[in-house]
């Protein structure tokens, strides 16, 4: 690594960059080292899913930030804190680090990060080390700056999912504003990302959707149901794979009002609607908690009904499939989102030889999962249990995004609202990140070569961004 000289700040990352998968962000200014989440990659399995943690002595690090518990960012934490010579402190928000003890319990069992196909003993964690590792994750409320060794963090509002977080650091007078995932359009249940009091100098800022620009929200509720109500009235099943939280309470809030809405035609278990997950109890719990923590708009339905919104009349929960009976129409939400392995999967290949049968993709499918396979809409696809195999596919296929990823223009506007110099774009694939980072550059044409000239990277994985901080003023 290049010798650094007092004034230069130096940001790269283990992971997650020209990419969307295994973020891993480090960065460092005066002596001091932070990470920026520790996610895999859900295309890769094994040791080839984590960041390029041997690029890096972790043992420099003095603060990890997680920005939300997505397993693309946070699923490597329990191996960092377990299985490496790091020594840092580790913070999250309180719905972060209680939804992820039980979403890595379920990673650790059901996904193939446990262990490579080969069959090898390669597991990256178990069950205890999670459990060590939890104990010694510190919490952070939103809005409360905790300093430590000389470095100060603060929480905001990202929207995106439950308890997901943007960090806004400051080390000797320099600030970083680190996005993680956001979004910025009202939801049914979070609030949206919030745009922090002070300025930042530097903007660490996804580009998942590049210049891409989405329906409005209307518009795509009202497409998700009346595709799901065509498909169910001609007899069809619906699979909706979901990771097992998160976005997948924002879909059953839509599915549950448009049900108690038609119960003429689908109410009354005429077309049931089941959340498969085997978490699916222990989640409903953590969010039928953290109301208190979501928008205005549920936590007034909250206090006018007396009732949890989260507890769904027209949805049932399913822990496996042994307790499922396939008859007839129904609307199906399963875990993971991807369709790498599980329930979601095993559903799938039951469903997809049936032409009038739907799988609906909401999320983001990171390349070469089965999720973004599928889109493609092939012939056929290859068995889980049996690769040898394949299964025709003659089922629609559709996708309507509800992945809370801003477009580019609410990207756009956030950025300009920041109005950091330096923006280091990152979890974006190459053309995406690629497009967004010329649009910005136009965008800001006219400042180039003043002294407010705004300058954009896209670097790669492990390529260093070297910035000079030369005579820093403290406020602007
Ligand atoms: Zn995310």
């Amino acid at each position: 690594m290049e010798q650094l000289s007092n004034s230069s700040f130096k940001f790269f990352s283990l992971g997650g960059s020209n990419e969307v998968g295994r973020s891993c962000h480090i960065l460092q200014f005066k002596g001091k080292t932070i990470m920026l989440d520790a996610g895999v990659h859900p295309a890769y399995e094994g040791l080839s899913s984590l960041p390029f943690y041997d690029e890096f002595d972790l043992s420099t690090i003095d603060v990890l930030l997680i920005s939300h518990f997505h397993v693309d960012h946070a699923a490597s934490l329990p191996y960092v804190m377990q299985k490496t010579n790091f020594q840092g402190r580790v913070f999250m928000t309180h719905p972060t680090k209680a939804i992820y003890r039980w979403l890595l319990r379920d990673f650790v069992r059901v996904t193939s990060i446990g262990a490579s196909s080969s069959g090898k003993d390669e597991n990256l964690y178990s069950d205890e080390d999670l459990a060590e590792s939890f104990d010694r994750i510190e919490t952070v409320d939103f809005h409360s700056t905790v300093e430590v060794n000389g470095i100060k963090f603060t929480a905001f509002h990202a929207g995106h999912v439950l308890g997901a977080a943007m960090y806004q650091l400051e080390i000797a007078g320099i600030r970083i504003l680190f996005t993680g995932d956001y979004s910025r359009e009202v939801d049914r249940h979070l609030n949206s990302a919030e745009v922090p009091p002070l300025p930042s100098d530097v903007l660490i800022v996804e580009s998942t959707f590049g210049t891409a620009t989405h329906e409005p929200r209307a518009s795509r509720e009202r497409k998700l149901t009346q595709l799901i109500h065509n498909t169910v009235i001609k007899g069809g099943r619906v699979l909706l794979p979901v990771f097992a939280l998160g976005r997948a309470q924002e879909i059953m809030l839509i599915l549950d009002e448009y049900w108690s809405n038609h119960s003429d035609d689908l109410g009354g278990g005429q077309v049931p609607i089941y959340y498969a997950s085997n978490l699916a109890r222990k989640c409903m719990n953590v969010f039928q908690t953290y109301v208190n923590m979501m928008n205005d708009d549920i936590r007034r339905k909250f206090r006018d009904s007396q009732t949890n919104p989260f507890i769904f009349k027209n949805i049932s929960y399913l822990k496996n499939l042994e307790e499922f009976q396939d008859f007839g129409p129904s609307v199906m939400l399963a875990s993971p989102g991807m369709l790498q392995s599980g329930l979601s999967r095993d559903i799938l290949e039951k469903w997809c030889p049936e032409g009038k049968n739907l799988v609906l993709i909401t999320g983001y499918s990171i390349e070469g999962t089965m999720a973004k396979f599928l889109m493609l809409e092939p012939e056929s696809i290859p068995s889980i249990n049996n690769p040898e195999s394949t299964i025709p596919r003659r089922c629609q296929v559709d996708e309507i995004s509800f992945a809370a990823h801003v477009d580019f223009q609410e990207n756009l506007e956030f950025i300009e609202q920041i109005s950091a110099n330096n923006i280091i774009l990152v979890h974006g694939e190459s053309n995406p990140m690629g497009r967004l980072k010329s649009a910005l550059l136009s965008n800001f044409g006219s400042l180039k070569g003043t002294e407010n000239e705004v300058r954009v990277f896209n670097p790669r994985n492990c390529v260093e961004v070297i910035l000079e901080f030369k005579g820093i003023k403290i406020a602007k």
